[in-house]
């Protein structure tokens, strides 16, 4: 079955009166905290019932604490009890394990925040979109390594999603401007980090120090160092193909160094649409909490005043060759996305490590999509269990090709 795209419906218990209830899945991390600085301006507006972590059972605590949840989850068993201590005095409850997290995401909710970083936050989400729960999806995961299976499970399911990731937020709200049949095309913005403006050979030879300082953005290591090589922007075409079922051939890509447009779309009749903002991702987050409402001030607002310029040009496919092993793993199709994801996180944490190049990184991914087309390996995964198996074989993969990788491009 086809999904019907995503639905611009109200999620189910919205009103402007009764509060509506989250739940956050990675509330310890970058989009967990920001989410968690708005909810925490409006506790008539929002109550919480679930958060959850991987390991760091203080910050787990205190966001439950500060934001009044009723239930608290830690991946790791290690740390049940530091969380349990940490709650202590406290009516929220404490759980650890997977099962936990999985737990914690399907708990009744109006909004599911999807903020686990990694391959992990599959299993979560797809809990939240089977109880047909509105999701707030951060993680890329999910739509990148079986975004086919998300969007339709989520279609079966009535499970509405809301796209918290930027672009595709400013996406979904340039694309209200008109009728869906009216679309000509989407074009997502990118920063071109920071090697924008560097030779083919500087960029080369760039170290991690430097892929880590982004103009714009402050993001976790790892979608910084994807930022830098554009492979950030590869996997947001592939998110947007799913989310907004586009084909690829209609999603372009502008770098826009100031990152203040994060989206466009234009119609048929010539209009473009875009979204402008300061980049702060509260702005996004707010508008899938509030959605279709707006929150108000939820971030710094833009001073068009101060802005010189906005400028857009095309992303030079050579020096950062990572956006055209993305889209070529579109058109492939099946699982060469889970593939191209899966590579690309095991170089960057060898290149994060300094065992390898930064040229490598998309060397080590394609090379690792052309043994796995080879191996038969890219079927389209019909469940999440059948994508982290897919994932797990393509990591394998990556490593065994890894030595042959640095070999040639240290
Ligand atoms: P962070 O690394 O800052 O946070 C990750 C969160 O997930 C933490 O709460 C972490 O817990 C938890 N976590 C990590 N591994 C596991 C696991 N195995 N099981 C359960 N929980 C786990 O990530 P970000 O907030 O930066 O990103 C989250 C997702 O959103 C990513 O997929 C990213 O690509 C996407 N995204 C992020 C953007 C950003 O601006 N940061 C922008 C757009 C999308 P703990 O703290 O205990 O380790």
């Amino acid at each position: 079955m086809v999904p019907s795209a995503y639905k611009f419906q109200t999620p189910a218990a919205s009103s402007s009166a009764a509060p509506r209830t989250i739940s956050i899945l990675g509330a310890t991390g970058s989009i967990g905290t920001s989410t968690l600085d708005l909810l925490v301006r409006q506790p008539d507006r929002y109550k919480v019932e679930a958060v959850t972590a991987q390991r760091n059972a203080e910050a787990l605590a205190k966001a439950a604490i500060a934001l009044g949840a009723r239930f608290a989850a830690i991946a790791d068993p290690k740390a049940y009890d530091a969380l349990k201590a940490a709650l202590s005095g406290s009516e929220i409850v404490a759980a650890a394990g997977e099962a936990a997290v999985i737990e914690a995401a399907a708990r009744p909710a109006d909004i599911v925040v999807a903020a686990i970083s990694g391959a992990a936050g599959l299993a979560p989400t797809m809990a939240a979109i089977e109880r047909g729960t509105s999701v707030a999806i951060a993680n890329k995961e999910c739509l990148v390594c079986a975004g086919g299976l998300f969007m339709r499970r989520a279609a079966e399911r009535d499970a509405t999603i809301l796209p918290v990731d930027s672009e595709h937020n400013a996406l979904f709200q340039a694309m209200g401007a008109g009728g869906r049949g009216d679309i000509r095309r989407l074009i997502l913005t990118a920063s071109g980090g920071p090697f924008r403006t560097w030779s083919a050979e500087a960029v080369r030879n760039a170290t991690p120090e430097q892929a880590l300082r982004h103009p714009n953005w402050s993001m976790g290591a790892k979608v910084t160092i994807d930022s830098a090589s554009l492979m950030n922007k590869g996997l947001e075409l592939i998110e947007a193909h799913h989310l907004f079922q586009m084909p690829a051939k209609d999603i372009d890509v502008f770098v826009h160094p100031q990152s203040i447009v994060h989206g466009i779309v234009e119609f048929c009749d010539g209009s473009f649409i875009a979204q402008l903002g300061a980049p702060d991702m509260r702005i996004p987050i707010s508008h899938c909490l509030a959605w279709p409402e707006r929150m108000t001030e939820p971030a710094r607002r833009l001073r068009l005043e101060e802005m010189a310029s906005l400028t857009f040009e095309a992303p030079d496919l050579v020096r950062f060759p990572a956006l055209r092993l993305a889209r070529e793993a579109l058109t492939v199709g099946g699982a060469a996305p889970t593939v191209l994801n899966a590579a690309n996180e095991i170089a960057v944490a060898e290149f994060l490590s300094g065992r390898l190049g930064f040229a490598a990184i998309p060397s080590l991914v394609e090379a690792t999509l052309n043994e796995a087309v080879r191996r038969g390996i890219v079927r389209e995964p019909a469940s999440v269990d059948e994508a982290l198996t897919i994932d797990r074989e393509a990591r394998a993969i990556a490593s065994e090709l890894r030595s042959d990788a640095a070999a040639a491009l240290n």
